[in-house]
């Protein structure tokens, strides 16, 4: 990187950390060092905040006519496309996913980019009726303001385009902070859109914990609303933090999504979708399909088929094209999957496969465990009940429909949920019933720029993404006029 070397965007300057402070960034391939940046702290998230407040206040963003916003955030768009492979590779070295992986995220930014340009300028506000003769009444969107921004570490780019993309193209300013062990690609698009004459202090980006830098921007009150993805717990605090200066608040919280196969189901085509549902970057995805639920006539078959494709899963690095799941993201959190073994131990799971970190000498300095697959497990279970975010799938059986519904709603969460069937009543009536911001029929694991993406229940507040995505940055006012 150039620019950005140790330092993180203040008011349109690179600046180091005010303590000083660096942190290392770690491949987890092998634990090898690929870079050091900034480790900022709350002092840092101060200065952005007053950076991105007198942006704000100025007009000098917001009161840009929106089409002009888009140009600039198409420009972004193109110099995202334009340097992808880059950018996924450095998303790989910071992930561990594969190299395909990132590509794909990559070419979703671009689009993400260049759908919320397109879409800045498309909503002129309305006309509404008055009761009261003479006058006339307007409803306009304006942009909330200053936004905090805080991502997660397994999308690190992907996550911080369904952020910044909006709020942009709203006329909001942000202070974005992605996860303190992925900043990498976060930073590398800030530089390139520090190089297209985004106003000072419209784009801010600090890097450090969530637990100082996160949570000044939870709690400073000159932010107008925190957008934040991550673990519930961390969602739950930031909320309370928030409560301060009631702050708008989006959350996008964890997710243990059913993926429910009917025995009419087309059984080729679920099995490919259970395993890309599951095994992307090693599980490490708030939508994996999970807690995997087959109807009993077809369980013992299905499960055979699947627990074969699983364990020819191909480990690696990322960075080889023949490498199809790469490592968890660090020690830490590969210790937190070993450990949910146990528990599906004691919850009396049966293990089919995996279960362990494998011991293929060339995968032994990575965070690397093994795809593993539980069957026997009941709705009640720990292991059913708690997001493992690692390559697990737990198998439940059902026989009929309303059972089914019954224990797929029977969770905290409400983040996505797929089934298969050849019957339309069926999905018709599934899909109604079921209590999740997405549902896929046929199909798992698809979402796209256009379509809404958020949680029912605790998987979150509010929705990213579409139209949806953009109203989130705005607040609504009702303009009165009495002639
Ligand atoms: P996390 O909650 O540990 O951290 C997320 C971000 O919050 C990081 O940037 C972290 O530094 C920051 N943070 C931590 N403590 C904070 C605090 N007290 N105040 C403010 N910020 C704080 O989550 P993670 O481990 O990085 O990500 C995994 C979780 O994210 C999983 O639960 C996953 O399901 C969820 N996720 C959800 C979606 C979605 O779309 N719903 C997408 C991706 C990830």
């Amino acid at each position: 990187m150039t620019g950005t070397e140790k330092s993180m965007y203040i008011g349109g300057r690179w600046l180091p950390a005010v303590s000083g402070k660096t942190r290392r960034i770690f491949n987890p391939f092998n634990g090898q060092v690929v870079a050091e940046v900034a480790e900022g702290d709350r002092d840092d998230a101060k200065k952005a905040v007053n950076a991105a407040r007198q942006a704000f206040d100025s007009g000098v963003w917001s009161d840009l006519p929106a089409a002009e916003r888009g140009v600039l955030l198409y420009r972004l768009a193109e110099k995202i496309a334009e340097q992808s492979e880059e950018l996924a590779r450095l998303e790989t070295l910071d992930t561990g996913k594969t190299l395909e992986e990132s590509r794909w995220d990559m070419s979703d930014i671009a689009g993400i980019f260049r759908y919320y340009a397109g879409l800045a300028d498309k909503d002129g506000g309305e006309l509404i009726d008055s009761p009261i003769p003479h006058s006339e009444s307007r409803v306009v969107r304006e942009p909330v303001g200053v936004c905090g921004q805080i991502s997660p570490w397994n999308y690190p780019l992907l996550q911080a385009a369904w952020k910044l993309a909006p709020a942009l193209a709203a006329g909001c300013t942000v202070v974005i902070k992605p996860s303190e062990i992925t900043p990498l690609t976060t930073l590398k698009i800030t530089e390139l859109a520090a190089g297209l004459n985004f106003p000072d202090g419209v784009i801010n980006t600090v890097l450090g914990p969530g637990h100082s830098v996160g949570a000044e921007l939870a709690e400073h009150p000159l932010v107008d609303l925190i957008s934040f993805t991550g673990g519930i717990e961390t969602g739950k605090t930031i909320m309370r933090a928030a409560s301060g200066n009631v702050k708008k608040i989006a959350l996008e919280l964890g997710g243990k999504n059913p993926h429910i196969i009917f025995a009419d189901a087309d059984l080729d085509a679920a099995l490919e979708a259970v395993l890309n549902g599951v095994f992307f970057h090693a599980g490490q995805i708030c939508s994996a399909g999970s807690r995997l639920m087959i109807e009993d006539r077809v369980h013992d078959r299905f499960v055979e088929r699947l627990k074969s494709r699983m364990a020819a899963i191909r480990l690696g690095d990322g960075m080889e094209s023949a490498t199809q799941m790469g490592p968890l993201i660090s020690a830490e959190h590969l210790a937190k999957v070993e450990s949910y073994m146990r528990v599906a131990e004691s919850d009396g799971a049966r293990l089919e496969l995996g279960g362990t970190r494998p011991e293929a000498p060339e995968l032994k300095d990575g965070f690397f465990f093994l795809p593993t697959l539980l069957t026997g497990c009941q709705g009640d279970m720990r292991i059913v009940r708690e997001e493992v975010f690692g390559p697990v799938i737990t198998v439940e059986t059902f026989s009929d429909e309303d059972e089914v519904v019954e224990l797929a709603n029977a969770t905290i969460y409400g983040l996505a949920a797929g089934f298969w069937t050849r019957d339309a009543d069926r999905m018709h009536r599934v899909a109604r019933r079921l209590r999740f911001g997405t549902v896929w029929i046929n199909d798992f694991n698809v979402y796209f720029t256009q379509a809404p993406w958020g949680g029912y229940k605790q998987s979150g507040l509010g929705r990213e993404l579409g139209r949806h995505g953009l109203e989130e940055y705005t607040e609504v006012k009702h303009v009165f006029h009495n002639h």
